[in-house]
């Protein structure tokens, strides 16, 4: 039997290592995804995720999550939630309702609290100096506020065909008080269905739910397309589209996992990845855009 995840950016290798020995032992998808989103939610390196995420115009950490059963097709998703510890375990809570399943701010918290989930003040000193830097430097330099931004998004398919999706992220840097992106949308940020495959992305959101770009991806591998081909496909068309109607394309990065396992990603920027599978041991890729194709090769 087959087992394999992919994650968006390099920051997920070791919740992606300590997935892998879950799934080789036969535990969940879902588990074990959400144990790896949460490695990179608690570790204030990553500035994107979670405890030490960047802040907002206000310098608040407003933190937006998703988690999808590709069996069931449930989804659960908040955005703008803040001080809590593990924003992909709320959600994830979130998709086993039946109404109500995506909740934002206040809500999002009232029901995280409702739930016991572990309460933290998720802006650390590291994350307030940048918030700060960054005023200055917007002043002076005329630097973009949203430079700055990644998602960790994670497909992970078990042992008994489970599939899920899950993402977790900060958002844009300095971005407006309850400004939301892709990353918490279905379709957009993620998607997942076990007879087909899931996909994730990451990027700039406001460009990414312009096209539904995880759903795209999966409809692909539903005809029949290799993980890669579908990818590359979404990403490349959808990201000329946006030049010619608009004159210019945000960042877009997706990764996708098809139900054997085979996966593949499409990127118009430098992307970082990380695999693995039932066949091939966690590693880092670096991801490119080569002409309407995506090359990568290991870190
Ligand atoms: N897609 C995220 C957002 O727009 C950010 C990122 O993945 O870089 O909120």
């Amino acid at each position: 039997m087959t087992w394999g995840i992919i994650a968006t950016w390099e920051m997920a290798l070791e919740g992606v290592k300590h997935a892998s020995y879950m799934l080789e032992k036969g535990l969940s998808a879902a588990d074990s995804m959400e144990e790896a989103i949460k490695m990179v939610e608690d570790n204030p390196l990553y500035t994107s995720v979670g405890y030490g995420g960047l802040p907002n115009e206000k310098c608040e950490v407003e933190l937006d999550a998703a988690f999808m059963d590709g069996n069931t097709l449930s989804v659960g998703a908040i955005c703008g939630i803040k001080d809590f510890k593990n924003p992909i375990s709320v959600a994830r809570k979130l998709n086993e309702e039946r109404f109500n399943i995506f909740l934002v701010g206040i809500g999002a918290e009232e029901y995280a609290q409702e739930k016991g989930f572990e309460r933290k003040n998720m802006l650390t000193e590291e994350s307030k100096k940048a918030w700060e830097k960054r005023v200055a430097e917007m002043k002076d330099k005329n630097l973009s506020p949203y430079d700055g931004h990644d998602t960790v998004g994670m497909v992970c398919i078990d042992k008994n065909e489970n599939l899920v999706t899950g993402t977790s992220t900060s958002g844009l840097f300095m971005k407006r008080k309850g400004r939301v992106g892709d990353s918490p949308i279905p379709g957009s940020g993620f998607y997942a269905d076990s007879e087909i495959g899931g996909a994730t992305a990451t990027g700039l959101g406001e460009d990414i739910m312009k096209g539904c770009m995880s759903y795209e991806v999966v409809r692909l591998m539903k005809e029949g397309l290799h993980p890669q081909k579908a990818a590359e496909k979404v990403v490349h068309e959808f990201s000329e589209k946006l030049e010619k109607r608009r004159g210019k394309a945000g960042a877009i990065s997706i990764a996708c996992m098809n139900k054997n396992g085979e996966w593949g990603v499409g990127t118009n920027v430098e992307f970082t990845f990380v695999v693995a599978t039932d066949k091939e041991r966690p590693k880092v890729y670096i991801a490119n855009r080569d002409g309407n194709k995506t090359a990568f090769q290991e870190a």
